[in-house]
């Protein structure tokens, strides 16, 4: 399969994060992406380049471009006034506060709690340009798809399906899968379905395409009655007046087997035939697995490899996009598996 990959992101490297009032470790660093590469070139079987850039354009078909000049002027603003660490929040524009109608504000402490809305989303000194090469990194694996690949896999860091049109967070910037879905939809005029089985809500995937009737958002994940991001991802979330259907949130309860997440990914994938999409775009994230520190699902090896097979049955193209999984040796396993799955190597 082809893989599209960059060294790129190793300048983004976040110090800390906050959780539960304490400050930890960092689970989304650069050994991620590396564990993932390492493991890809020890099996074989696929063929490595690396990302074309594709300017504004198609990034601006997601993102408000507000958004995308606060990421690329932050760190100079930041640097600016003296702060030292990593640019973050630490006041939010809840509604309340102020209405969402007003510009972004003048300050840059401002601006963070306007346009992030958490404290595990840092801008450092190499974010952007992490950033806007993960993007690069989905839409070239979109290119390929376009231009006939039945299959391409898209190893992004950072991730994105939190990112909506004008907020960011949980550890994303920009929305990969959602540039690269819109890309491809617009690149055919066809129907395209995300199904997104990271194991936190595509936040960020449903409110972009929450109106759009060509683009289909399936997103499997913990239920936000107890996990982050709490706020969405609920059943009743089924798309905007002008998209009614077009959303299919399927919430799932903590201890969650690979059996019964197997036959919601089933549900997911006839969902997206119904729809009529013969592209499928897959953010996919590792945190399903059993060793995952942020998840509690119980998947294994043998599950990602059927959810390649069950993929690969639909007869669609499939563009892989990865998003989480920060236990980095069952990631790695976790996407070898997948991709085999897909595409098996003889
Ligand atoms: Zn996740």
């Amino acid at each position: 399969m082809k893989v599209i990959l960059s060294d790129v992101h190793e300048a983004h490297v976040a110090p800390f994060e906050i959780v539960g009032g304490r400050e930890k470790p960092a689970v989304e660093h650069p050994g991620r992406a590396t564990a993932i590469r390492d493991a890809l070139k020890k099996i074989g079987g696929h063929s490595f380049q690396a990302p074309e850039h594709h300017g504004d354009a198609p990034v601006l078909a997601v993102h408000d471009p507000a958004l995308l000049h606060h990421l690329e002027d932050a760190w100079r603003a930041w640097d600016e006034v003296g702060n030292v660490g990593p640019a973050m929040p630490d006041t939010f524009a809840m509604s309340g506060l102020m209405e969402r109608a007003i510009e972004p504000p003048a300050t840059i402490e401002g601006r963070l709690g306007y346009f992030c809305f958490d404290m595990g989303t840092p801008i450092l000194e190499g974010t952007y340009a992490a950033v806007r090469e993960s993007a690069d990194i989905a839409l070239t694996g979109a290119r390929e798809v376009l231009h006939g690949e039945q299959y391409a896999y898209a190893l992004c860091r950072p991730p994105g399906h939190h990112v909506a049109t004008s907020i960011y967070g949980g550890y994303s910037y920009l929305n990969n899968s959602s540039i690269a879905a819109r890309f491809m939809q617009r690149g055919t005029g066809s129907k395209v379905a995300l199904l997104d089985v990271d194991y936190h809500h595509g936040n960020g995937t449903q409110e972009i395409f929450w109106n759009d009737p060509n683009v289909l958002a399936v997103s499997l994940h913990g239920d936000p009655d107890f996990e982050y991001p709490y706020f969405t991802g609920r059943v009743e979330e089924t798309g905007g007046d002008r998209a009614p259907g077009s959303n299919l949130n399927i919430p799932l309860p903590k201890g969650t087997t690979g059996e019964r997440f197997l036959v919601e990914v089933e549900r997911g994938l006839d969902a997206a035939t119904g729809f009529g999409a013969e592209m499928i775009v897959v953010p996919f994230g590792a945190d399903t697995a059993s060793e995952d520190p942020l998840g509690t699902f119980e998947l294994h090896a043998e599950q990602y490899r059927s959810i390649g097979g069950m993929l690969r049955a639909t007869g669609a193209q499939v563009l892989v996009v990865q998003e989480g999984g920060y236990d980095v040796t069952a990631t790695a396993t976790a996407v070898t598996e997948l991709l085999a799955g897909i595409s098996p190597v003889s």
